[in-house]
């Protein structure tokens, strides 16, 4: 008998990585001679701030950070954390049972699963979202019961539309605002909804915030546990990498109820060994410096927004002009499916999108840009979609 490998039962369910099939489709279109623009993923392209950069480097010549870091992360981490939301949201927190430090949120997000699903949970997640709430739940065992995200509900998930018996049974909850993709955002009254529900049934609410600095037009995001209610139901996750422009530091935390912050901080110990000690430090004067490194970042990706957004209007698209991500959420003309749009770009226009399905079936009928491109590559981008016939 031939040795025999055989993936597990959860690997072999798995969706089919969606960037692969991108991937693979921009390779031959490159191979072709074509002068690609690739505004398929969310990852910046404006480096992170020098002076984060220099912090690591002088943090990381001294032994006392080459050795094992603490799983839970760095008492002055957690604290720079609890000061970053202080004066950031007025969210008081204890940095020792409130905030545990994650190697880039999807870490923590994935891990979150294990921590609180049981096989057969029911757990509640948007459709279209970032696909690791509902794959991490998969991976445990539990079930998700997915919320439709549409223009009509403003891409808020009404949860009276949740079946009393779906509700009743479920676990957990993830939401996130500002949205990635539909670039949504969220006011108090729609948290305050989402802490009444979950109150009211039991229900452990996970918001993910990692764009809640990527606002525009002077719009500032608010926390999740700004409202009344939110400590005792919820957990933030939050992450340097879209804020500080860090993606490929992998550093994040998570905030909030000390118990889901103790049974996620459970987990992780028990499968890894947290962040490097000198990724910390820069991290925790990337914190300290806060607006002052932030905000010429919004202007860039604000500039950029207005860019692409006047240049869709002007080819005939319809899209809202987002008050915070690096997205655009597009609808696609009539009589197309958001790959037939996405391969329609791709192959008259060279340019690289994401076909709005990929992030769940509710996202068919529209087309993510992201705005990770300099402002004269989405002038370039304006003009090429101009020259498509929809
Ligand atoms: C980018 C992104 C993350 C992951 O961020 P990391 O901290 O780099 O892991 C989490 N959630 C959403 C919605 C994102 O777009």
């Amino acid at each position: 008998m031939p040795f025999a490998i055989k993936k597990a039962q959860r690997i072999n369910e798995l969706p089919p990585y969606l960037f692969a099939e991108i991937d693979r489709r921009k390779r031959a279109v490159q191979a072709r001679g074509v002068d690609l623009i690739d505004l398929g993923v969310g990852d910046p392209d404006i480096p992170t701030p020098a002076k984060i950069v220099e912090k690591l480097m002088e943090a990381a010549s001294r032994p006392v950070n080459h050795r094992y870091p603490s799983s839970a992360g760095l008492l002055e981490f957690r604290q720079a954390v609890a000061d970053w939301y202080q004066r950031r949201f007025a969210v008081k927190l204890d940095p020792v049972t409130e905030v545990v430090s994650l190697i880039g949120s999807k870490e923590g997000i994935a891990n979150m699963a294990l921590g609180f699903v049981d096989p057969g949970d029911i757990v509640l997640v948007a459709s279209p979202c970032y696909p690791v709430y509902h794959i991490g739940t998969s991976f445990c065992g539990g079930k998700n019961y997915f919320l439709p995200l549409t223009m009509a509900n403003r891409f808020l998930p009404d949860l009276d539309a949740i079946p009393a018996e779906v509700a009743r049974q479920a676990k957990m909850l993830w939401i996130n605002y500002p949205n990635n993709p539909t670039a949504a955002v969220a006011e108090k009254n729609f948290f305050a909804r989402v802490v009444e529900f979950a109150s009211r049934h039991n229900i452990i609410v996970c918001h993910d915030a990692a764009y809640t600095e990527m606002g525009f037009d002077g719009y500032r995001p608010m926390s999740f546990l700004e409202v009344d209610g939110a400590r005792e139901v919820g957990i933030e996750f939050h992450s340097l990498s879209k804020t500080f422009n860090m993606t490929g530091w992998r550093i994040g935390m998570a905030v909030g109820n000390p118990d889901l912050v103790a049974g996620l901080a459970q987990v992780k110990s028990n499968v890894d060994s947290g962040i490097f000690q000198a990724v910390q430090e820069a991290a925790i004067e990337a914190l300290r410096l806060g607006d002052q490194i932030i905000e010429p970042s919004r202007k860039i990706y604000q500039e950029r927004r207005d860019i692409l957004v006047s240049g869709l209007h002007g080819a005939g698209f319809d899209c809202e002009r987002p008050r915070a991500t690096f997205y655009v959420w597009v609808a696609v003309p009539k009589g197309l499916t958001s790959a037939q749009c996405t391969t329609k770009l791709l192959d008259e226009a060279g340019i690289v999108t994401t076909p709005g399905n990929g992030f769940g079936e509710a996202g068919e009928g529209y087309v993510r840009f992201t705005v990770c491109v300099d402002k004269e590559r989405l002038k370039e981008v304006t003009d090429r979609i101009r020259q498509v016939r929809f």
